[in-house]
């Protein structure tokens, strides 16, 4: 029987992560097989315990099991307890690791396929939640120049300048929207949930600097308000999630088995024209 993983999340039909890991697989030549559980409500340690039984050897988590994945770990990356949350999961015996790929996945598509490497940069980050705080992290190991962390309720923000902090960076600050009148930085995240309402944050259109990329983690959306605004704003550099998402999978894939699968096929399968 080939090795069995899957993603769970509720609802999980949406999911693009059983086309991607199987695409991988089929190109490394990995016998493994990829579902997606729905896990009930108020129920995540139970399906994930029958998981395990019937042989199941790593998950991918989802919203809104992210929280519940990390506290049914018995050992946490310090990715993972930074984010305080967990996207991925292996089994070894009694053995429950967690770690997150968000962040990782997020600086890997920047960096590496979009070729705006974060060093020196200053760099805008909005939201507060779960993506930014699993972004801190791998932000700050590439050396941005500046990073400021913009969320509707600043005292979330400032936790997050307090854990950058804490872990030596000096060039981190928090504000309110507000706040960004008069700031331009070179790379603008939108780590809001936001666009999965159609609703945009309120960001002054002005923090765009001239060639700066404007990055919105929401996939599958196409041009959402916040990409609207950057493009208004004469941005040329735009991009979705989707790269994100690819490469965080790529993590968890090799950390599971071992081989790195090329993204390129997926991301340039999943890639909805910004329009
Ligand atoms: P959370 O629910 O943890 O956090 C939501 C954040 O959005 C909070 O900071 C919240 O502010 C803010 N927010 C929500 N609505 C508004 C609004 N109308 N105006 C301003 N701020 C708002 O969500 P996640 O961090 O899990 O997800 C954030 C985004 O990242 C989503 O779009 C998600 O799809 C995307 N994502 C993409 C991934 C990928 O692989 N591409 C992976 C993970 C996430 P407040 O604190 O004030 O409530």
């Amino acid at each position: 029987m080939p090795d069995q993983y899957a993603v769970i999340g509720n609802p999980i039909g949406f999911s693009k992560s059983p086309y991607i890991h199987g695409t991988f697989a089929q190109a490394t030549g990995q016998d493994m097989a990829y579902a997606a559980i729905e896990g009930p409500l108020g129920g995540f340690a139970g399906a994930v315990d029958a998981f395990r039984a019937a042989g199941g050897r790593g998950l991918n988590i989802t919203a809104p099991f992210k929280l519940d994945a990390f506290a049914y770990a018995t050992e946490r990356s310090e990715r993972a307890r930074l984010a305080g949350a967990a996207n991925a999961m292996k089994f070894d015996g009694e053995r429950v690791l967690a770690d997150n790929f968000d962040g990782v996945g997020l600086v890997r598509d920047v960096a590496h396929n979009l070729n705006r490497p974060l060093k020196g940069k200053r760099v805008l980050l909005l939201g507060a939640g779960g993506a930014a705080r699993g972004a801190l992290l791998p932000f700050l190991e590439q050396g941005p120049g500046e990073l400021v962390i913009a969320n509707r309720s600043p005292g979330k923000a400032q936790e997050l300048v307090a854990i950058a902090e804490a872990a030596g960076a000096r060039q981190v600050r928090g504000c309110t929207y507000p706040e960004l009148a008069g700031q331009a930085f070179d790379l603008v995240f939108n780590a809001t949930s936001a666009s999965l309402r159609a609703e945009l944050p309120p960001v002054p259109a002005s923090v765009f600097a001239p060639g700066c990329l404007a990055y919105e983690l929401a996939y599958g959306k196409g041009l959402t308000p916040f990409l609207r605004l950057a493009q208004n704003a004469g941005v040329q550099h735009l991009a979705d999630g989707v790269g994100m998402l690819a490469e965080q999978a790529a993590e968890a894939f090799e950390w599971w088995r071992g081989v790195r699968p090329d993204t390129r096929a997926v991301i340039a399968k999943l890639t909805l024209a910004l329009i």
